[in-house]
């Protein structure tokens, strides 16, 4: 379930020094649709986070229940992203610092990914960052609005 992956991601985070913190409210109400695309769409989002923050930073996960919406926040205390990148950074093949992507590795399709899958959550995707102060990626997802996609 969730917990493997979150096993899975504290490796990672540890393997490069940076402190993963999940903030996991209880009793989450379920949220139909594909456990396969929610998981896909938390991976992407904190694989970045732990990608663009350099050693000795923290990545935080939250999730919690907002009035009818399920909000989960990916936190990061990295490179950050400026002003004139984060509309085009959805779109697909995007990345911002081309040398350094090639270093980092990846294809640029990752938060492409996660846009599509927030919209088949009927869901909406929040940006906040600045350079070098880190990124709050925010995504609501509808708890009764999605009956469409149980199963
Ligand atoms: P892939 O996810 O396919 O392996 P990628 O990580 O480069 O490759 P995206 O996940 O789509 O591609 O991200 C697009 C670009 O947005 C990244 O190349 C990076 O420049 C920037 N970016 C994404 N997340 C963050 C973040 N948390 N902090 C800083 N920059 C970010
Ligand atoms: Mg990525």
């Amino acid at each position: 379930a969730i917990e493997d992956l979150f096993q899975f991601l504290d490796k990672i985070a540890e393997k490069k020094d940076i402190v993963l913190e999940k903030e996991i409210e209880k009793d989450i109400p379920e949220v139909y649709g594909s456990y396969n695309y929610f998981k896909q769409m938390l991976m992407n989002l904190v694989d970045n986070a732990i990608k663009y923050t350099p050693s000795g930073g923290k990545v935080k996960i939250l999730a919690f229940k907002e009035g009818k919406d399920l909000t989960v926040q990916i936190k990061d205390t990295g490179i950050g992203i400026d002003k004139k990148h984060q509309d085009r950074l959805f779109e697909r093949f995007y990345r911002v610092d081309k040398a350094r992507s090639r270093q980092v590795g990846g294809t640029g399709l990752g938060l492409a990914i996660v846009k599509h899958i927030v919209l088949i959550f009927n869901g909406t995707l929040d940006l906040e960052s600045a350079p070098n102060e880190g990124s709050i990626f925010t995504i609501k997802i509808p708890l009764n609005n999605n009956e469409y996609f149980r199963g």
